[in-house]
């Protein structure tokens, strides 16, 4: 059992502020309490003699009897805090502020928010909120909240950042027979927030399915840890909203404008194995199957039907998801032309016509399901006068028990349905009118098979020259600026990311001395804090002989000047060339998420970064095969894997430059933001050729 598992499993709770003035909150969930709760009630009001019939004591401190597990605090907010100490101090572990008026509501209430977590550390309190609805727990019968419905009793456990919502899932599931383990509102989480709830259900052998609605995350490296342990055993699923774009429009970088924390919070929840939903709907479709039905071999589905057009759309909505369609084994075949009429379809989606009753639907399932290449099936039946959609239910729920072979229906219609669905839904097996919802949830079946079987390796650790790359960016700092460009290089140097020969000079004579050390033809860029598209302005000239350099230097520095006359300019850069002709320009970036953190970024580069947009993110640290799979996610993925006869480029060594810079993000949080554009990748390995980044001073 967890640590919060006396939260939910109360012997006795108090309800500070506890009061019968009709149509107040405080009354409400006294009232909720004495209605349900197997357990003591005790009420706290200095204000009051008695309450609904409880002796109300003046402070929790006063209580004779065993101790109190649960207190909950209902005062207005000047005494909120007041009240949690008492109970700290009374040695009470959980507390559920109800009360609001803290960091939702302005400085007032955030410092009163701040007091509150003081209080609640001092005191080592599990405190629920503040500005909660509260929390149930139905084993116990515990409802301590001010909702006007108690769940009934089941095996998901939910969590809501948003209390009006939790009244509004409590209606909705009542009607559908969907129960609940636990739920707690989280209010404005001082203190417990998604990551302890996961964390204690992740534990509970009663809570076989996690659903949360979330608008933010606390913690997102904690979440990613957390999560990613308990989905090995407990499936997650997110309804995540309140996309915050707050950043993306003063980013500098390509990666700050394309990576912002929506990409963010996709990428994270994907990463901590987190099955991430668009609505109430898909949330409680997913938990149904989830809990109700085995996780599939494979992903080859079946489709069995009575009805020539919706098996069609049952074969669209397979076609849309990650599932496919089984080929059946020689043997199935056979079994279904002795036993099906000559007209049936055979091959799969399998339509035994329209006079089938519920008999010949066991005979084509009872033969798909024994099929090696079937690991789950959706029936699919429309009403018609042979068919008993109860005896149809009946022939699902033992066909499905008999294979263990996880099972959708549709059984199409209204008034003809209820009979068969209450025998479905008993076995656990869900039933959809829309075939698409059916094959959803079998894909979700999948996605969380794939989740379970996941094997999380650590981020590579190379040898790298930190001390270095810290003495880079404290330069940077003493500069007093906070934007570096290509004259940080020897940044990604110190971290082994290969970059061309080159460095930074700030007069003709000395670009001319270092381009004839380079030997060849160069490429010069001017080079200023002021200039963050350096082509944009004329700033870059690719492929510079070495008697045009000094002409050269003092052209880009006259374009830097008519761009801006007072642009800082540190010098001219004189760089190698990089041979753009077997190689490809690739984009790897960083942008610092609020919540999840470093946000790496890969894809096609160059110029048209950002017209194109082909890329791919992941939260830091990375491991190898995380870094593999962003060069699987892109679309051009094709283009650096040698199409159309060019050379394939050295993928390993683009798998190792992304590590590597997680590495150095990883180790730098004062890097804000950062672009490698481009990283130009060819057969013979990658070379950084242009670097920006944004540091935050007070990080480092
Ligand atoms: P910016 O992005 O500020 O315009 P870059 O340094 O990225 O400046 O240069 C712009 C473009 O010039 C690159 O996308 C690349 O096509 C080309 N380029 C830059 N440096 C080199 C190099 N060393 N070798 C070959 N081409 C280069
Ligand atoms: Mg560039």
């Amino acid at each position: 059992m967890g640590r919060l598992s006396t939260l939910f499993a109360p012997e006795r709770v108090a309800v500070i502020g506890a009061t019968d003035s009709e149509g107040s909150v405080g009354r409400a969930i006294t009232s909720n309490l004495l209605e349900s709760f197997d357990g003591d009630v005790v009420a706290v009001n200095p204000y009051k003699d008695d309450v609904l019939g409880l002796r109300c004591y003046d402070e929790v401190a006063d209580v004779e009897g065993e101790g109190i597990d649960v207190a909950v605090v209902v005062v207005p907010p000047d005494v909120a805090v007041e009240a949690i100490r008492d109970a700290g101090a009374a040695g009470i572990g959980n507390v559920v502020v109800i009360t609001a008026g803290f960091g939702e509501t302005g400085s007032e209430g955030a410092a009163r928010e701040r007091d509150l977590r003081e209080a609640a550390e001092e005191y080592d309190l599990n405190l629920v909120g503040p500005n909660s609805l509260g929390v149930m727990s139905t084993p116990r019968g515990l409802n301590a909240t001010f909702g006007n419905e108690m769940a009934t009793e089941g095996d998901i456990s939910f969590m809501s950042q948003s209390g009006a919502f939790v009244t509004a899932v409590l209606d909705w599931a009542a009607e559908r027979d969907v129960g609940f383990k636990d739920i707690v509102s989280l209010g404005n989480k001082a203190i417990l927030d998604e990551d302890d709830f996961i964390a204690e259900w992740g534990d509970d052998p009663e809570t076989e399915v996690i659903l949360g609605y979330l608008e933010d995350i606390n913690d997102g490296e904690a979440f990613v840890q957390t999560a990613r342990e308990v989905t090995q055993e407990t499936p997650i699923v997110l309804v995540k909203s309140g996309r915050t774009d707050a950043g993306a429009s003063a980013a500098a970088s390509h990666t700050g404008a394309m990576a912002g924390s929506e990409r963010a919070y996709e990428a994270g929840l994907e990463q901590a194995g987190t099955l991430r939903v668009e609505s109430v709907q898909e949330l409680f479709d997913f938990a149904q199957i989830l809990s109700g039905q085995p996780l599939p071999d494979g992903e080859e589905i079946a489709i069995v039907t009575n009805a020539g057009g919706p098996g069609v759309m049952t074969t669209d909505a397979v076609g849309d998801s990650d599932l496919s369609l089984s080929s059946f084994e020689d043997e199935t075949l056979d079994a279904l032309r002795e036993t099906m009429p000559e007209e049936a379809n055979i091959y799969n989606p399998v339509d035994i016509i329209g006079d089938a009753p519920a008999e010949r639907f066991e005979a084509a399932l009872s033969t798909v399901l024994e099929d090696d290449n079937v690991a789950m099936a959706v029936v699919v039946a429309c009403p018609t006068a042979v068919l008993s959609f109860e005896e149809l239910a009946e022939v699902v729920v033992s066909q499905q028990r008999a294979h263990e072979t996880p099972i959708a229906t549709t059984l199409m219609g209204g008034k003809s349905v209820g009979a068969g669905r209450d025998i479905l839904s008993e076995a656990g097996i869900p039933n959809y009118f829309d075939p698409a919802r059916a094959v959803e949830s079998l894909d979700a079946l999948r996605e969380y098979d794939e989740i379970q079987s996941r094997e999380y390796e650590e981020p590579a650790a190379f040898d790298v020259d930190r001390e270095r790359a810290r003495e880079i960016l404290e330069s940077a700092a003493r500069r007093d600026t906070n934007r570096l460009g290509v004259e940080a290089m020897e940044l990604l140097d110190a971290y082994g990311i290969p970059t061309p020969a080159g460095g930074v000079v700030s007069s003709p004579t000395e670009a001319e001395e270092l381009a004839e050390d380079i030997g060849d033809d160069v490429v010069m860029k001017i080079v200023s804090p002021d200039i963050l598209h350096k082509s944009d302005i004329g700033g870059v000239e690719v492929g510079v002989p070495p008697e045009e350099v000094r002409d050269t230097y003092e052209d880009l520095v006259v374009r830097a000047r008519n761009y801006q006359r007072d642009a800082a300019i540190l010098g001219v850069q004189v760089q190698e060339m990089v041979d753009l002709d077997s190689g490809t320009e690739t984009i790897l970036g960083m942008n610092r998420d609020p919540q999840f953190g470093p946000l790496l970024l890969f894809g096609l580069g160059g110029i048209f970064v950002e017209v194109l947009e082909d890329n791919t993110v992941r939260v830091a640290p990375v491991s190898e095969s995380d870094a593999r799979g962003m060069l699987d996610d892109i679309e051009s993925a094709p283009l650096l894997r040698g199409a159309r006869g060019r050379d394939p480029v050295d993928e390993d060594a683009l798998v190792e430059a992304v590590q590597r810079l997680s590495q150095l993000v990883t180790d730098f949080p004062a890097i804000v933001e950062l672009d490698i554009n481009p990283l130009v990748a060819t057969p013979d390995g990658v070379q950084a050729v242009d670097l920006r980044l944004t540091i935050d001073q007070e990080e480092l």
